[in-house]
């Protein structure tokens, strides 16, 4: 079984044969048909996030059902479906409120083995760890069975994979979370795979002034294929004041951040009305600090929230997403610049890291 492994944080992922176990009680394995390049195996690549290694990387991935372990119900063999990067045990406080991506009932194990603790994919013997449970820059993946959800059979691979990252994050943090209003203004902040993916949330929900920024031209070009109304080149304009500007003054009804940094947050929080949200969405390094005015906030009314994996119920709502995608009514077409063999997965990340495509897709199998 091929996977793409990162041992050492700074170097190229490996493409490496390992051993795999099949699936235990509560576990499935998946033939992975198409994986998308994100930002976030960026973070463990370059050590923003410092996780032990080695560990198969990947997490925005759809495959079909190969085999099931004992107890599995949720899926059946020759399912499509789409791996949600966050397992749920179904009865804490978070799960019975539905909030399945905050549950806190496997926190007493390490969200890069299975719920038993072990590893199912070995290197000479010794375990690999899999990214969010997952790691779906494999063949194949072992994983805990609520981290997959079935699909209807007509989408298309690589749309799938990214409904499970960017689309989830990026329409969700709009259509879920914010729960953004027709007719009004926002400004989105960083026009990579989830913040595209904020600009058509906003126009599904019918804001009436999508404001994209970027320090890319070529990315604010992709925002306005999407449906920015306006565009900001961050590294030769001053962001808040262009928002002011567009907006009578007032600043826009929602700033969201899909970069995930000191500075955005903070610009995000500015570029806002009175009476206005802000809006955290990109996952940002451990260290970052935002140095917020209370101040501001207060006399202001302004509202700061973060948003994890768009606060959507992937068991719901991939559902819902891949409807959509398939009417049209958002573009995951259009989002694909590229597709790569599983051993070019390096040149994907420097693509992406370099912003020349809006994303970019393994397929496998
Ligand atoms: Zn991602
Ligand atoms: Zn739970």
């Amino acid at each position: 079984m091929r996977a793409a492994v990162l041992t050492a944080i700074d170097t190229p992922l490996q493409i490496l044969d390992l051993e795999q176990e099949g699936p235990k009680a509560g576990e499935v394995r998946v033939a992975v048909k198409a994986a998308g390049v994100c930002m976030s195996d960026w973070h463990i690549i370059n050590g923003d996030w410092p996780l032990p290694l080695p560990m198969v990387l990947g997490h925005e991935a759809a495959g079909i059902v190969v085999e099931r372990g004992e107890g599995v119900s949720n899926v059946k063999q020759g399912d499509h479906v789409i791996f949600s990067f966050r397992s749920h045990c179904g009865h804490c406080r978070y799960c019975a409120e539905g909030r399945t991506v905050l549950c806190c009932g496997h926190n007493d194990t390490p969200r890069w083995r299975m719920h038993d603790g072990t590893a199912r994919v070995r290197l000479n013997g010794e375990p690999v760890n899999q990214m969010a449970r997952i790691g779906t820059f494999s063949e194949q993946v072992v994983c805990p069975a609520e981290q997959v959800v079935a699909v209807r059979k007509d989408l298309p691979w690589a749309h799938a994979a990214i409904i499970g990252c960017s689309v989830a994050t990026g329409v969700g943090a709009v259509i879920r979370h914010a729960q953004v209003k027709a007719g009004a203004s926002l400004l989105v902040i960083g026009c990579g795979g989830v913040g595209l993916n904020v600009v058509q949330g906003a126009r599904l929900a019918g804001a009436k002034t999508i404001i994209a920024c970027d320090l890319l031209d070529n990315k604010l070009d992709y925002a306005k294929a999407f449906g920015a109304t306006h565009t900001i080149n961050a590294g030769k304009e001053d962001v808040v004041k262009r928002v002011q500007d567009l907006t009578s003054g007032f600043g826009a009804d929602y700033a969201f951040d899909a970069i995930g940094g000191g500075q955005t947050a903070v610009m995000a929080l500015d570029a806002v009305a009175a009476g206005g949200h802000a809006i955290l969405v990109g996952i940002p390094g451990v260290t970052v600090k935002a140095p917020v005015s209370p101040m501001q906030m207060v006399y202001g009314e302004k509202k700061l929230t973060g948003t994890y994996y768009g606060s959507i119920r992937p068991a719901l709502d991939f559902a819902v997403l891949a409807d959509l995608a398939m009417e049209r009514r958002i573009d995951l077409e259009s989002l694909i610049s590229r597709t790569y063999a599983l051993d070019q997965i390096n040149e994907g990340f420097r693509l992406l890291t370099t912003g020349a495509v809006a994303r970019g897709v393994v397929m496998l199998n």
